[in-house]
């Protein structure tokens, strides 16, 4: 996401007491964090936090927490949550050290929503979220089956997300090519807002770890 940088925004996030900046604070403790012992959802990518927090509004029973190395955007993130909400916390950081923040069965669920799909060099592949190597990593941080549930307008990135599931065993469901002409009740993202106005196709599909 291209975003003007905001020289204020570092300082910003450091005051916020829901934003994680350093990795040694986080692993393994998410549930002193919240407060609770409920299930915790990972955002890779949260971009501005519309996703986030308007999914976190609607299940106040579920821990949220969104991960973004853009700090110029993550700020809107942070801003945008009301002050009541409790069960959203965010990180600033890359989702390349995924393993650095939770520990092995922390985590229940990992929204993935409009990732750079790296189109063009076949050695690029490697960087997709999708990636059997992000998928195992994904798989080790699960409680029991993890579940990564995918949103893209990229038809190069949904196929090729299709092929690494399923040749890494993972059990697909719910996979939808018209994602706004289905029955699914769907909480909107930035990105998706964007894309769908120019006439994209939604993609989505639901995956879980065996
Ligand atoms: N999910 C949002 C934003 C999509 S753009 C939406 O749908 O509107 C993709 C976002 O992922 C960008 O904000 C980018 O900074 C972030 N991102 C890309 N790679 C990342 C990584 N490895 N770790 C954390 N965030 C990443």
């Amino acid at each position: 996401m291209r975003m003007r940088n905001k020289p204020w925004a570092e300082d910003e996030l450091k005051k916020s007491n829901i934003v994680i900046l350093d990795k040694k604070n986080c692993k393994g403790s998410w549930s002193s964090f919240f407060k609770n012992e409920n299930e915790v959802h990972l955002e890779i990518g949260c971009g501005k936090g519309k996703f986030i927090t308007e999914t976190a509004e609607k299940n106040k029973n579920i821990n949220y927490i969104g991960i973004e190395k853009n700090k110029n955007v993550l700020v809107l993130a942070v801003q945008k949550l009301k002050k009541e909400q409790s069960n959203v916390g965010f990180i600033l950081g890359d989702a390349h050290n995924i393993t650095s923040y939770f520990l092995n069965g922390e985590l229940s669920r990992i929204y993935i929503n409009f990732c750079d799909p790296w189109e063009g060099k076949k050695k690029w592949a490697k960087r997709r979220l999708t990636h059997r190597n992000f998928l195992n990593l994904y798989k080790s941080l699960g409680k029991k089956n993890i579940e990564v549930f995918l949103k893209t307008d990229n038809r190069e990135l949904f196929e090729f997300s299709l092929n690494e599931f399923s040749n890494e065993n993972w059990k697909l469901k719910n996979i939808s090519l018209d994602l706004h002409n289905s029955n699914y009740e769907n909480v909107i993202t930035e990105y998706e807002e964007k894309f769908s106005q120019k006439g994209a196709y939604i993609f989505r599909l639901e995956a879980k770890s065996l």
